[in-house]
């Protein structure tokens, strides 16, 4: 007799809850081994694989709000959150619903539909700058056709990037770049030759780099949310699309974390800097796989069939994604965000008090709704090199220390901590708790 039965959980071939003997029920390293003789490393995106924290990772059964609960039943707070996409909590009644009504009509049928036209007619009204909106299926896809439509807009080839942003695993911007001034990138990873980067220049995040009539367009992280969370100072955002101006680049924010996270405007809105294409990915699918580029009709009609900038997906417009993302963006008004920036500010207030009651050295970044972890006094990092100095020895105890005490962090001291509408009073109330548990633990196992 098992006191608790789930198909997920269980690894039986055909097992159903009702019938389920429990004798497929594993636990979470025995599924994540096995996954590891099916699946390169056991994960199917590789930070999940907790190399950058050691150990091995929590298996998610189920989730519900701001709880995921692994295979073993034990359940954490959750800060991942779907690394920002499942903003109203898991399992979400609406995205649920939509989900489950969209299903009932087809997953994906090769030809146009209505819910993709109000999901782009949804993201239009609220973000100005994107008068055309094209959707696909991830944010590296909507990177990777943003880069192809810049350059196929200006007849230019070079493009700038900025050091510690991240847009996802598109070739010609998985670029390592040297400290201070822009270069010419190196691959960031293997399997990229050379001459695939050799387009890409790299600068330091927060300062205008000066361009040239070469460059067809220029990258960025409005917000950035992969260095940790680092905000633009001041002038940085304007000074891009001033110098982007003069020299007819077009700028290209990348709004995959900030979309629809920041405000129903993004990062856009709330700097009140218009680009010229916008990625957007994440929050706009409701938890379900999605990306869209947007832009000014004239841009975007530059995408085939009206252009010669060649786009396409079988899944994209993906009906139950569509569906999904278009349930979610109902329910982001303006007074949920408001009621976000406070709770992230809430969550904030908590890890840091628990910190500072431990004796651990962490700063809490807050960015409207948006919060980073930088391990480390003084001033918080502005860019890449500073970011780095973040204590990462410490993050990992910290982010060990939190899981033990029932609590998801993302296994990365670079990533952000996601707040979502899952996380009540109640529940921050609850955090606080378990986070002061944790911050005792961490300085403990530090020595
Ligand atoms: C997550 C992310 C991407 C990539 O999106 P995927 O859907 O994972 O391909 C691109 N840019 C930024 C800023 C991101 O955070």
């Amino acid at each position: 007799m098992i006191a608790y039965c789930d198909a997920e959980r269980c690894v039986e071939a055909g097992c159903r809850p009702t019938l389920c003997t429990g004798a497929g029920l594993r636990s979470n390293t025995e599924i994540f081994d096995r996954s590891c003789q099916a699946i390169p490393g056991g994960v199917n995106s590789s930070i999940r694989a907790f190399k950058a924290v050691g150990g091995s990772p929590y298996v998610v059964a189920r989730a519900a709000g701001p709880y995921v609960f692994d295979v073993e039943g034990k359940r954490y707070l959750d800060l991942v959150q779907s690394y920002g996409a499942v903003i109203l909590g898991h399992a979400h009644p609406a995205i649920t619903a939509a989900v489950s009504a969209a299903a009932a009509d087809g997953t994906s049928f090769g030809a146009p539909t209505p819910r993709e036209m109000k999901l782009a007619e949804a993201i239009s009204e609220r973000v100005p700058s994107c008068e055309r909106v094209r959707l696909m299926n991830s944010g590296t896809e909507a990177t990777s056709t943003a880069i192809r439509l810049a350059r196929g807009v200006t007849g230019r080839d070079l493009i700038m990037t900025f050091n510690g942003n991240f847009h996802g695993a598109t070739d010609a911007l998985l670029v390592a770049g040297g400290s201070g001034v822009a270069t010419l990138g190196l691959p960031g990873t293997a399997g990229i030759p050379d001459a695939t980067v050799s387009n890409t220049m790299i600068a330091p995040y927060n300062v205008v780099p000066v361009l040239n009539d070469r460059i067809a367009a220029v990258i960025v992280e409005p917000v950035a949310g992969n260095m940790g969370v680092v905000a633009p100072a001041p002038g940085f955002l304007a000074g891009l699309r001033a110098e982007c101006d003069r020299v007819g680049a077009l700028l290209i924010f990348d709004e995959v974390i900030t979309g629809f996270r920041l405000g129903t405007g993004g990062a856009q809105a709330k700097f009140d800097i218009r680009p010229d294409i916008t990625c957007f990915g994440k929050v706009i699918g409701g938890g379900l796989p999605i990306g869209a580029v947007g832009g000014s009709a004239a841009v975007m009609e530059e995408l085939t069939p009206l252009g010669k900038v060649f786009q396409s997906g079988t899944l994209a417009g993906n009906p139950i994604a569509t569906a999904a993302g278009l349930a979610a963006l109902d329910l982001l008004t303006e007074d949920v965000y408001m009621e976000l920036m406070a709770r992230t500010r809430r969550v904030a207030g908590v890890l840091r008090d628990a910190c500072a009651a431990a004796g651990l050295t962490v700063q809490f970044p807050v960015v409207g709704t948006l919060m980073g972890m930088y391990f480390g006094s003084g001033d918080l990092p502005t860019n890449f090199d500073e970011a780095k100095t973040t204590n990462e020895r410490e993050f990992a105890a910290f982010f060990q220390a939190g899981l033990a005490e029932g609590i998801a962090f993302a296994p990365g001291a670079y990533e952000a901590v996601f707040v979502g509408l899952g996380h009540d009073d109640v529940v921050i109330d609850e955090l606080a708790v378990l986070v002061n548990a944790a911050a005792t633990r961490a300085v403990a196992s530090l020595g």
